[in-house]
């Protein structure tokens, strides 16, 4: 790997670092959950509004290291407006690609920066701060469709379901 790419790799999720997206809190919560790398000590809450099958928006709250951060601005900024379908089959393959399993990525413009996470492969005691962001997500998504039950206390009734 050519030092240009890493510093491209670094340029990235600094930049997903600096300014993440997915700040803004939601109006309206229909899932949320928790996740945690206590290798890193990184603590992430991920929140998210659905329409029937549509996410459509998200609330990511971590604390942790650059890349656990990057990596959950990354996911606030590619799985809103997605189908549930699409967004485990993302997080299906960003967790391939972290683990460096043959995966094919996407040709999409949304995974131009995601590739970035790609550099942390490197660095195998990061490749869980990378992931944290999406297993939490990925959680949160199977609560929803086993009922919508949220863990927070912050249940909210879906109505015309
Ligand atoms: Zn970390």
């Amino acid at each position: 790997m050519s030092t240009s790419l890493d510093d491209m790799y670094r340029e990235i999720i600094m930049d997903h670092f600096r300014s993440p997206r997915g700040k803004t809190p939601l109006e309206k919560t229909d899932a949320s959950s928790e996740g945690m790398n206590p290798s890193c000590g990184d603590e992430i809450q991920v929140d998210f509004s659905a329409d029937k099958d549509i996410l459509t928006d998200v609330h990511v709250n971590c604390k942790g290291c650059a890349i656990s951060v990057a990596s959950g601005s990354m996911l606030a900024e590619t799985v809103k407006g997605k189908s549930f379908d699409q967004v485990l089959r993302i997080a299906e393959i960003v967790k391939k690609m972290l683990k460096g399993e043959e995966v094919e990525i996407p040709d999409d413009p949304e995974f131009e920066d995601l590739s970035a996470l790609q550099g942390v492969r490197q660095f195998p005691v990061r490749i869980k701060c990378a992931l944290l962001a999406w297993v939490t997500l990925v959680e949160g998504v199977k609560k929803y469709k086993e009922g919508g039950a949220d863990t927070a206390g912050a249940a909210t009734t879906e109505d015309g379901v």
